[in-house]
């Protein structure tokens, strides 16, 4: 399929590409990897009328440490993510999520910026995010924003970007002391999205007790979600199996499941359960319990 006729724009500055977006209004859209995008457009479900590509900003594409922070640039790809070393070490979650997103070639172009953006409640990288509390920065017109994960994510596509902005990094924590992390997704068969994916990251004391923890859902509900009511469960307590099984039987409270031609809400709730248990089971083991 083609898609409806529009202008391409490939600025090689932030401030150029703002000025874009602020002079053709909801008619532009920013181009990143594409893999989102570009299907879209071909369906004629989009049809902008500028495409401002991204990939020319090199400033954009940079993982970076800062003090207790790791930057990731909005345009980082899903690759560069999965092989980065200072991610491997200081904050592998995210390196854990990245490995198994689509194939080589979606994690070659795909950039972490487009998928949470696009906001794809079957997306991976949004869990692992919303797990560390990572902070995300949007530059438009009026300057810079920041925003937690947590308030980034309104519904079923939908985002707190105002159309003029530009998500240009996300930062997350390096994690120091007795951590353990993992991310287990079950994946939709044809496309390897979520049917369910659960990131959790945790740190334990030297005793062995759960100092703190965070579990970010994809693929569940709309919009993917932090487990709140399992982390309060497990915050303080000496992690056991038992323990662990009863806590993540309430990754579902609450939450409105999805519903679709790949799974029925009853199962992804089941499976959400079962990912949940097994990933805190995961990041506890790798944290050395
Ligand atoms: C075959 C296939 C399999 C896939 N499998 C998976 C999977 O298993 N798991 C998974 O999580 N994902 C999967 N993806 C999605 C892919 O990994 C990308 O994350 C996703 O396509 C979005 O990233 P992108 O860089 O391609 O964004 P684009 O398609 O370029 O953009 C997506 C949207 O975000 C906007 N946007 C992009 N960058 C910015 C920015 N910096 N600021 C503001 N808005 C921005 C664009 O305007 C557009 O609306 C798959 C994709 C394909 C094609």
């Amino acid at each position: 399929m083609i898609p409806a006729a529009f202008d391409y724009l490939a600025p090689a500055t932030l401030e150029e590409a703002i000025r874009a977006l602020g002079t053709h209004g909801e008619e532009v859209k920013l181009l990143a990897g594409g893999h989102s995008l570009l299907p879209l457009m071909k369906l004629r479900l989009a049809s902008p009328t500028l495409l401002v590509d991204l990939g020319r900003i090199p400033s954009l594409g940079l993982i970076s440490q800062e003090g207790d922070k790791i930057l990731i640039g909005a345009l980082s790809t899903h690759y560069q993510i999965e092989s980065s070393k200072l991610l491997k070490e200081k904050c592998p979650l995210l390196p854990q999520t990245a490995r198994v997103i689509g194939d080589v070639q979606v994690r070659n172009r795909g950039t972490i910026g487009g998928s949470l953006a696009h906001a794809d409640p079957a997306a991976d990288m949004p869990a692992p995010i919303l797990a560390l509390a990572g902070e995300l920065r949007a530059t438009g017109p009026q300057g810079e924003r920041r925003l937690k994960a947590e308030d980034f994510f309104l519904g079923l596509m939908a985002t707190a970007l105002s159309p003029t902005e530009i998500l240009t990094e996300i930062r997350v924590p390096l994690l120091s002391g007795r951590c353990g992390t993992a991310y287990l997704k079950a994946p939709q068969k044809a496309s390897g999205f979520a049917l369910v994916g659960v990131a959790v990251w945790l740190k334990l004391s030297a005793s062995g007790i759960c100092e703190d923890i965070g579990i970010g859902v994809a693929g569940l509900a709309a919009k993917p979600f932090r487990a709140k009511g399992v982390e309060r469960r497990l915050r303080g307590k000496n992690l056991n199996p038992s323990l662990i099984e009863e806590a993540a039987s309430h990754t579902a409270q609450g939450v409105d499941p999805m519903e679709d031609i790949h799974a029925s809400g009853e199962f992804r709730a089941d499976l959400a359960r079962l990912y949940a248990a097994r990933a805190i089971q995961e990041a506890a083991k790798r944290a050395g319990v």
